[in-house]
């Protein structure tokens, strides 16, 4: 479904990609392949995972077969993301059976979640390590060689790899996507990232800046700004050095406090030809602030992911979102009061555990409220250990989740197609990615919107360049128009 999925934080087309590095300088004859599942995170972790191998001198191979450390990047949202890489394991085995001598490790959410549980269930498995823990996997790598297993999965209050800098993979040297922050303090009750990915913490904005910084030197034209809740950014000089609380002379320092909007405005004020996009926004935490920071600054894309998950006050309450359907409202208003031409999406979860018909279709009328732009849309399903699975029953059918999913999604394919056809006739700035899929006699590119606009190749335009582009049709996911 094209059409539904544009932003690229959890891109449907790269689950399970292969991350290949430029040859490295000194290679210590043994080949890393590491691929990655789930959103933006994970996929910008397995950069610095590559980053630290690289210095010990692996190198990379898209061919598990040809390798001698093999990654897999896990997600646990759903149970199917797990259900998937458990069948991915089964595939390495063959490899490992022709080369006893390689290394399988899990990464990310799932060998977080599992622990040491992952080398009992998984015989093939060698290594496990969580997000926090990945300074240490050359440790960790070195211990296999030696014939033990090896699990890493503490949890830290400090860890940004925020002097790491990650190397830019499968890139196209226009977009990047550039962590702010680690973990998740909230605890909505069906998620599992809490557990998997520990304490909230705000990486230093000066190493945000300088990062992006040097991708805009290096030709990047685009920036997402990630976290699991960018709008609780919040970074304080104290924080600096070790996380401990300021005391006596350090107290001047503390006094520089960062939050969200202003990172924003930082990394916005390195070159108005840098676009900056982030997510997500949590609806209980986006301030005006933000809002008239992104109004602001033509280079802030007028573009929330705003996830709404239900549209019934109870759900919400059930769900711990910590707002209600009057206050994602009031929110909504808010950004069409500032930001007037603003493109919204969202996230939907159908049946939570004991929704009713009626509760779902407050769904269904907060989506015709809003008229989301995109949204990613799931059927309800139970993870282990969070608070959900330990207080409320998964009591939902799942044909009846399927069929509040169907409704949901019918409804969304008519609003995604409403809002493209607003840009019939207007003048859209693209920045132009590359060719189209189809043909290379046409560039693509997104508007400020994060619309996909394909337009014709015209001589004098090269990807990484904006092109003031005239919409002359749409097709349910794609514009169509031509340079002017
Ligand atoms: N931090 C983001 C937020 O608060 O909106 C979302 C992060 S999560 C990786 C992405 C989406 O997955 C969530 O917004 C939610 O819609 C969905 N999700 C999370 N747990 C889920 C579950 N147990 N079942 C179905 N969907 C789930
Ligand atoms: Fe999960 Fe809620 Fe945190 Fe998002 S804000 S990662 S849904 S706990």
């Amino acid at each position: 479904m094209e059409f539904l999925t544009p932003d690229k934080t959890h891109d449907e087309s790269r689950q399970g990609e292969a991350l290949v590095l430029e040859p490295v300088e000194k290679n210590n004859g043994r080949k890393l392949y590491i691929e990655s599942y789930g959103c933006a995170m994970n996929f910008s972790d397995s950069e610095i995972v590559a980053s630290i191998l690289a210095e010990k001198g692996f190198e990379t191979t898209s061919d598990y077969n040809n390798a001698d450390v093999v990654f897999i990047n896990t997600c646990s949202i759903r149970e199917n993301a797990e259900t998937r890489v458990r069948n991915r394991l089964k595939e390495f085995a063959g490899a490992k059976g022709k080369n006893p001598g390689m290394v399988v490790g899990v990464l990310g959410c799932m060998a977080e979640r599992l622990k040491s549980k992952f080398l009992e269930e998984e015989k093939l498995v060698d290594v496990v390590v969580g997000p926090d823990a990945y300074r240490d996997l050359p440790n960790l790598i070195d211990r296999v060689d030696e014939g033990q297993r090896a699990v890493n999965v503490l949890l830290s209050r400090e860890e940004t790899y925020a002097d790491i800098s990650p190397v830019r993979l499968n890139s196209n040297g226009i977009n990047a996507f550039v962590s702010i922050m680690r973990g998740c303090d909230n605890m909505c009750s069906f998620c599992v990232v809490p557990f998997t990915r520990g304490r909230e913490r705000s990486r230093d904005p000066h190493s945000v800046v300088a990062e992006c910084q040097d991708l805009f030197d290096k030709g990047y034209r685009e920036v997402t700004l990630l976290g699991q809740n960018v709008d609780s950014y919040k970074w304080n000089a104290s924080q600096l050095a070790d996380g401990s609380e300021p005391s006596g002379e350090d107290l001047g320092e503390a006094a520089e406090v960062v939050n969200f909007a202003n990172l924003l405005e930082m990394v916005a004020l390195i070159h108005p030809d840098l676009r900056v996009r982030f997510s997500t926004s949590h609806p209980k935490d986006i301030t005006d602030e933000v809002l008239y920071t992104i109004a602001k600054y033509d280079n802030i894309c007028n573009y929330i992911h705003l996830p709404v998950q239900s549209g019934n006050s109870r759900i919400l309450d059930l769900m711990n979102r910590t707002y209600d359907r009057a206050w994602y409202m009031e929110r909504v208003d808010a950004i069409r009061r500032i930001i007037p031409d603003c493109a919204i999406s969202t996230d939907i979860i159908t049946g939570f555990c004991t929704e009713t018909e009626e509760e779902h279709n407050d769904t269904l009328t907060m989506m015709d409220y809003v008229q989301y732009d995109y949204a990613y849309m799931f059927m309800y399903s139970e993870r282990p250990g969070t608070l959900a699975a330990k207080r409320y029953a998964d009591d939902i059918p799942e044909p009846i989740k399927a069929m509040r999913l169907k409704q949901v999604v019918a409804k969304q394919q008519q609003y995604s197609y409403v809002r493209l056809q607003q840009h019939l006739g207007r003048v859209e700035k693209v920045l132009i990615e590359g060719y189209s899929k189809k043909s290379d006699k046409d560039y693509c590119g997104r508007n400020d919107k994060n619309a996909m606009v394909v337009f014709p190749v015209q001589e004098g335009y090269k990807p990484g360049q904006y092109a003031n582009v005239l919409v002359e049709r749409c097709t349910t996911a794609t514009l169509i128009g031509k340079i002017i």
